[in-house]
């Protein structure tokens, strides 16, 4: 599945290509047919699952799509997420999605002066994101009109509960016009916000990303996409900004580990190899030096790697990715255990990539990534 099997309108394809987006994340794939069919949508996704380009891209299709007399700047999208920085997020990201429109998108929170905001709606916008606080402040004071809104996004709506923000939410209800889209997101779905999404929604097709596997929050995880060739140099470069963590490091096969440790000791870093052609004295040696703190890296292949058992790993580095994504779960929750925070980095080289997508399905979370080239 790619994004052109989703329908997706040129211009748009255009910027998901600049942001080398190729494939599309689970809630992408079940929501967007969903909202550019026009139905009311029930999305239960979290954040890192990619549901902001999920409400994103059907709503700008929309209105790039409207025949020109109906393109005057009025708002026709009103998107509410309940924290400042969700709303400068979701803003960027339709700075992204429709760069090669002619749509103008606004956002507005509290806490800072409304001067240059209300100087924003003055001059027009087609898609407002806005947090509930500001957006009724600015309704009061008659600096925005809701008429001719046509879609509505209430994202986070069970943080939006947690927040109080619900009362806020129930008071601009009433105030946006009878007929529109409601696409509507919550990562729970207690009955509080059941019962919201029952009274504002009418027949919504219901998307549900549940991860299979969950990743503790606790793990801070990053992608480098990166040549194989290139894969050593990166390590040592990551090593050397940290020069005091201990690391465990994953390679698919024993071969690759004994290489990656002889670099690694060649580059000065204190550094051992456990594998299953090791004895059980290596590794236990190897296993106690790494513990006391005497050795610092310690690389492992997947069935060695299962007598480790440190309380504070911080770091986890996948020189490989696994051949099965639960095989990943495993091997970052060795970090960020028992409330510790912790990191977790891979390294995807291009054969690797599909990987990538069997990871993020499992886990229902899109991984933050960095291209690295030569
Ligand atoms: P969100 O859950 O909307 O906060 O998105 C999480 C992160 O995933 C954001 O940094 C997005 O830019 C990124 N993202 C969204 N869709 C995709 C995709 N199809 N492929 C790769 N990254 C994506």
């Amino acid at each position: 599945m790619t994004f052109k099997d989703l329908n997706i309108s040129e211009p748009i394809l255009k910027a998901l290509l600049n942001k080398k987006y190729e494939i599309p994340t689970p809630i992408q794939e079940k929501a967007i047919p969903v909202a550019l069919s026009g139905q009311d949508l029930l999305g239960i996704a979290q954040t890192g699952t990619g549901k902001t380009a999920a409400f994103a891209i059907p709503i700008i299709q929309h209105l790039s799509q409207l025949p020109f007399n109906d393109r005057k700047r009025e708002i026709k999208a009103l998107i509410i997420t309940p924290t400042r920085e969700l709303a400068i997020q979701i803003d960027e990201s339709f700075a992204d999605y429709a760069g090669f429109t002619q749509l103008r998108h606004t956002v507005i929170f509290g806490g800072v002066s409304q001067k240059a905001q209300v100087d924003a709606l003055r001059r027009g916008t087609d898609i407002l994101i806005a947090t509930p606080g500001r957006l009724l402040d600015l309704i009061n004071q008659r600096y925005i009109s809701l008429n001719h809104i046509s879609h509505f996004v209430l994202d986070e709506a069970d943080r939006m509960l947690d927040m109080g923000f619900i009362h806020d939410i129930k008071r601009l209800l009433p105030m946006l016009p009878a007929k529109k889209q409601t696409l509507f997101f919550s990562a729970t779905m207690p009955s509080a916000i059941d019962s919201l999404a029952r009274s504002i929604l009418h027949k919504p097709v219901k998307v549900e990303v549940t991860p299979v596997a969950s990743v503790v929050d606790t793990i801070e995880q990053h992608l480098y996409f990166v040549e194989k060739q290139q894969k050593s140099d990166l390590l040592i470069s990551l090593l050397k900004e940290d020069l005091d963590k201990s690391v465990l490091v994953f390679s698919r096969t024993k071969h690759g580990a004994d290489k990656i440790a002889r670099t690694l000791t060649r580059k000065g870093i204190d550094c051992e190899a456990i594998h299953g052609n090791k004895t059980q004295g290596a590794r236990q040696r190897a296993l106690t030096n790494f513990k006391s703190g005497a050795t610092r890296v310690i690389v492992a292949t997947d069935i060695a790697a299962r007598g480790i058992d440190i309380a504070d790993l911080k770091m986890v580095i996948n020189y490989d990715l696994p051949d099965v994504a639960e095989t990943y779960v495993h091997r970052i929750g060795r970090t960020g255990r028992a409330g510790n925070t912790g990191t977790a980095l891979s390294f995807c080289s291009q054969d690797e990539r599909l990987m990538v997508r069997d990871i993020q399905r499992l886990t229902g979370r899109t991984l933050k990534s960095t291209m690295i080239r030569n």
